[in-house]
């Protein structure tokens, strides 16, 4: 793995899941809009909506933001993503 960013990244340092009471994309929220799947940012622990989905507002915070790495939020997914790297890892 050539990422720094996943390196860092221990289980116990991630934002947990059960820190959002409230499954929901801010963004599409603001908009009026839906989505697919829920990602969170493992820096600023903004919960956002993933590729599939029409806004791809966790790409676009990354994008404006520069935060590397999301995680899914999704309850019965355990995994990271860089999108600096381009890798994934399973936790
Ligand atoms: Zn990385
Ligand atoms: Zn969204
Ligand atoms: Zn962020």
């Amino acid at each position: 793995m050539s990422c720094q960013h996943l390196k860092s990244l221990t289980p116990e340092a991630l934002i947990p899941k059960a820190n959002y009471p409230t499954f929901r994309c801010e963004e599409c929220i603001r908009i009026g809009d839906r989505w697919v799947h829920l990602r969170i940012c493992q820096t600023c622990g903004k919960m956002l909506c993933c590729d599939s989905s029409k806004n791809q507002h966790a790409r676009r915070h990354y994008e404006e933001s520069g935060h590397p790495v999301i995680s899914s939020a999704e309850l019965s997914e355990q995994w990271l993503w860089c999108f600096v790297d381009e890798q994934a890892i399973g936790y």
